[in-house]
């Protein structure tokens, strides 16, 4: 995961290397190189200025005192904090009031949703000890009906849908009373997605969003799409206002600009991680121990 942005950002702290203390033209040096680092893993780059910015103001105030500490190792912890905070500081929880808790998926077609909704269900049902209720909301597919009910026979979890309905606002609401009905405490809702932002698709998700009033709202997008995914993640935001992002395929050749810029962009924490088709691949989004991968 993200291997070029670590090595490129072990590139910048090299640069320390051997030198006693941080100097104004050491950080310069360095910090150039850690903007490039994070330019070359896509983040924007009025993002990567203003993050080493930061680095380097920090940095700055290290200048000239003489410790223990290399200066290398000095810089690590600095962009160690910073990546951090950049990523949200704090892992941020999933809501599981209401009975029961409505959960809504949203996102791009392709972008995992389905994938994760199978996902959700069971890591709710092992380490939550939940009983979930899978929902299949995509009326326009097909094979999207086949697909969850695959993903919950797999995973154990009942799936509702509604094959000769046409009306996703109509399935979710009886799928919500078809929980209650059979004591079901949380329901997943997984939804239709476009190959990309179209108003027919925005209207649809915040018309399901309007009658269901989840307690959560989940924007899944796919990290391998770089800076489109952020841009993504910010139409839907604007749209359905969901509570946080779940950022699909980290386990490909993704360069971690979606990761670094979608909180800051967006305002809205990253949730979870999903890192492969196997059902058992889903992480809780913690800021910190992503830093620490990124970092080696
Ligand atoms: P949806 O259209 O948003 O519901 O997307 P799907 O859940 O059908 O996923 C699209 C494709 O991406 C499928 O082939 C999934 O197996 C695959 N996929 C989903 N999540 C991941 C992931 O985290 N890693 C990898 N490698 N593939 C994934």
């Amino acid at each position: 995961m993200f291997e070029s942005l670590s090595d490129r950002l072990e590139g910048a702290f090299k640069t320390l290397k051997g030198e006693s203390k941080l100097t104004e033209i050491n950080i310069a040096q360095s910090v150039k190189e850690i903007r490039r680092a994070l330019v070359a893993a896509d983040v924007n780059y009025k993002i990567a200025k203003e993050f080493t910015d930061k680095v380097k103001d920090k940095a700055l105030g290290q200048e000239n005192v003489l410790k223990a500490v290399r200066p290398g190792e000095l810089m690590v912890k600095i962009v160690m904090d910073e990546l951090v905070e950049l990523m949200g500081g704090q892992a941020a929880g999933i809501n599981l009031n209401g009975s029961p808790t409505v959960i809504l998926i949203a996102g791009l077609q392709g972008s995992g949703k389905t994938t994760f909704s199978g996902k959700l269900s069971l890591f709710l049902k092992e380490k939550r000890k939940k009983k979930p209720l899978l929902v299949a909301c995509d009326v326009y597919r097909p094979a999207a009906i086949n697909q969850i009910n695959v993903l919950g026979e797999q995973v154990g979890v009942p799936v509702y849908t509604e094959p000769e309905n046409k009306n996703p606002v109509e399935i979710a609401l009886k799928a919500i009373a078809h929980a209650q009905e059979t004591n079901r405490d949380v329901v997943i809702v997984d939804t239709a997605g476009r190959l990309s932002i179209d108003e027919a698709m925005m209207k649809e998700i915040a018309n399901i969003k309007e009658a269901i009033q989840p307690n959560e709202t989940l924007f899944v997008v796919d990290s391998m799409t770089g800076q489109d995914a952020v841009n993504t993640a910010k139409a839907f935001n604007d749209v359905i206002n969901y509570d946080g992002v779940v950022l699909t395929k980290l386990d490909g050749d993704t360069r971690g600009g979606a990761a670094l810029s979608v909180k800051y962009t967006v305002g809205k924490p990253i949730k979870f991680v999903s890192t492969g088709e196997q059902m058992d691949t889903l992480d809780v989004f913690y800021p910190d121990r992503m830093a620490q991968r990124i970092l080696g």
